[in-house]
């Protein structure tokens, strides 16, 4: 995937925001055998982010704010998209503006997304203490099969006609 093809897959987002979008650092070495989606935080615009999922073979991508910073670190909180609950990168509240006549009219969707966009690595890193009551190859996959299916989700109800 190119830098190119992650601009053209917003479909949330102006000319003007998808030209501004900064890239992945680790954009060029990404594995992306191991991404269920491709999440991260613009390192030039701190409350932005992205969330972008393969749909077939075509990337769809979304724009998301986040609302306030990460929420309590005190307090454990879970990530709707891949239910790890955690303090250690904390939970933020992200919106995400409709597509379409939605979107012009302010209309959002917001749910509770690990703070770094990260969900792809944190559900593989917390696979390892579940060893000893399943087989972490198949707790794996059943993380893995019920992220996509939220992100497809959450993507669905940014995009869903009015
Ligand atoms: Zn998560």
């Amino acid at each position: 995937m190119t830098g190119i093809e992650v601009r053209h897959s917003i479909v949330n987002g102006s000319a003007t925001e998808r030209l501004n979008m900064v890239l992945p650092s680790n954009f060029v070495e990404l594995d992306w055998e191991n991404l269920d989606y491709l999440g991260w935080r613009d390192s030039h615009s701190p409350h932005l982010g992205y969330i972008i999922r393969w749909q077939g073979e075509t990337p769809v991508g979304i724009i998301v704010r986040e609302a306030d910073g990460p929420l309590s670190r005190q307090r454990m909180m879970m990530c709707q998209l891949c239910r790890a609950t955690h303090t250690e990168h904390g939970v933020s509240l992200f919106s995400a503006k409709r597509t379409g006549e939605a979107g012009l009219n302010g209309n959002t969707v917001g749910t509770y997304i690990c703070a770094n966009l990260g969900c792809s690595s944190n559900i593989r890193v917390e696979v390892p203490s579940a060893s000893y009551y399943a087989d972490p190859q198949s707790v794996l996959a059943q993380k893995v099969s019920g992220l996509e299916q939220r992100v497809a989700g959450f993507l669905a109800d940014v995009m869903r006609a009015q």
